[in-house]
């Protein structure tokens, strides 16, 4: 733990979601699915909206603190990790809209079982991924594989 973790997280504007600094959360952000890696942060945002986002990012970059955006924790070497960071736990922005014409919108948090479960109805897509437990956002940033740092990771 660096002296950041317990730094107190002063002039943070009112938020729709909630703030976690409890040890079950941090611990739970400073682990992933590779368990070789241990960043612990300043605190978790648990977004109630995009707005969220925006106004922690605005505060972190004004303080000089780190901000992660983590999907489900699926990456193997603390790439949604952050030491004395805010990690942005995305999976309460997971809604998916309706298909309309061929397009969707899809949250930051999704994953792509809530994609298919959305999609699949409207006979769409046709091929997809193998792992339907991860995001599709996080799926366009690096995570695995030697040219994921430049293409991404969906596969
Ligand atoms: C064993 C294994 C099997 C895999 N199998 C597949 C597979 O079959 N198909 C496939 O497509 N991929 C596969 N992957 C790769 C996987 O899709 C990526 O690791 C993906 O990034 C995991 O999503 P996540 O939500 O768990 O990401 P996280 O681990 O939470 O985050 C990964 C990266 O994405 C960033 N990130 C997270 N959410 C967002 C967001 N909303 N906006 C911007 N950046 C964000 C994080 O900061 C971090 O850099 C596999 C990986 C492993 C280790």
């Amino acid at each position: 733990m660096t002296d950041e973790a317990t730094r107190p997280l002063t002039g943070l504007p009112a938020l729709d979601g909630t703030v976690l600094r409890s040890e079950e959360a941090l611990a739970e952000a400073a682990d992933d699915f590779g368990h070789l890696v241990s960043l612990r942060p300043l605190a978790v945002l648990r977004p109630g909206s995009a707005g969220d986002v925006a106004a922690v990012v605005r505060w972190a970059a004004a303080q000089g603190v780190p901000v992660v955006a983590r999907g489900e924790g699926h990456s193997v070497y603390g790439r949604s990790q952050v030491d004395g960071g805010i990690v942005v736990d995305m999976r309460p922005l997971g809604a998916v809209s309706p298909p309309e014409q061929g397009r969707i919108a899809v949250g930051a948090g999704a994953t792509w079982r809530s994609v298919l479960a959305a999609t699949l109805p409207a006979g769409s897509p046709r091929r997809c991924c193998r792992t339907t437990s991860t995001s599709p956002s996080a799926a366009l940033s690096p995570s695995a594989g030697l040219a994921a740092r430049r293409t991404g990771t969906a596969w």
